[in-house]
């Protein structure tokens, strides 16, 4: 494939592409500043290199692929949260193409069409109510640390309530909260069918 810039890649997705993600897409890729993806190859050293994808249906040279000429389809992909964020993909990829970022990328724009899997969106509601992803509800973890000559409680909200409120209120101001309550993929479906 020749490496293309990102305006000749968004007139390329208008002329022939069927999709609604596109433009967001190519925005991200101009203001992220990485140019590279036209220079996908399709050679599946992604894949080859990924460790999840050992233990899973994750594919990242398709989900690539799938990125690339924009289909909407891949954001209603269940095997994008099987990515761990390792980076393996991106260090191994002989075209420097910031594959772990457009994941990440990917699964923000899922989720704002509305698809998550339950056990992240479930993780987001415990954030929004706790101030943590994993919260320390188990005096031993206390003791834990005690024993490697660190403070008994964490200094995050564990040690500072109050900032509860404002982690609700950070989230609330980009309107998260909301995408919490969505659901989650099951309930998206049947909304669609509707
Ligand atoms: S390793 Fe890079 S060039 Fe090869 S398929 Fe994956 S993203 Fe494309
Ligand atoms: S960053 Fe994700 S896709 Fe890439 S190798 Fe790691 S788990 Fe696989």
């Amino acid at each position: 494939m020749v490496h293309k810039g990102v305006e000749t890649m968004a007139e390329d997705l208008k002329e022939d592409r069927i999709t609604k993600i596109s433009d967001e897409f190519v925005e991200f890729l101009r203001d992220a500043g990485y140019l590279e993806i036209g220079a996908c190859i399709q050679c599946g050293n992604c894949t080859a290199s990924c460790p999840s994808g050992r233990r899973t249906a994750l594919r990242t040279r398709e989900i690539m692929r799938e990125a690339i000429l924009g289909q909407e389809d891949v954001l209603k992909d269940k095997e994008l949260w099987l990515c761990t964020t390792c980076y393996t993909c991106f260090e191994r990829c002989p075209r420097n193409i910031p594959t772990t970022d457009i994941i990440i990328f990917l699964r923000n724009l899922a989720v704002q069409r509305g698809y998550i899997l339950e056990n992240h969106l479930n993780l987001c509601k415990i954030f929004y109510q706790y101030g943590h992803g994993v919260p320390i509800n188990d005096e031993k973890w206390n003791e834990l640390r005690e024993s490697y000559g660190v403070s008994r409680i964490p200094p995050t909200v564990h040690a500072h309530p109050e900032a509860v409120k404002e982690c609700q209120d950070l989230i609330e101001s980009v309107g998260f909260d909301k995408k919490i309550k969505i659901g989650n993929y099951e309930e998206k479906k049947e909304e669609e069918k509707k």
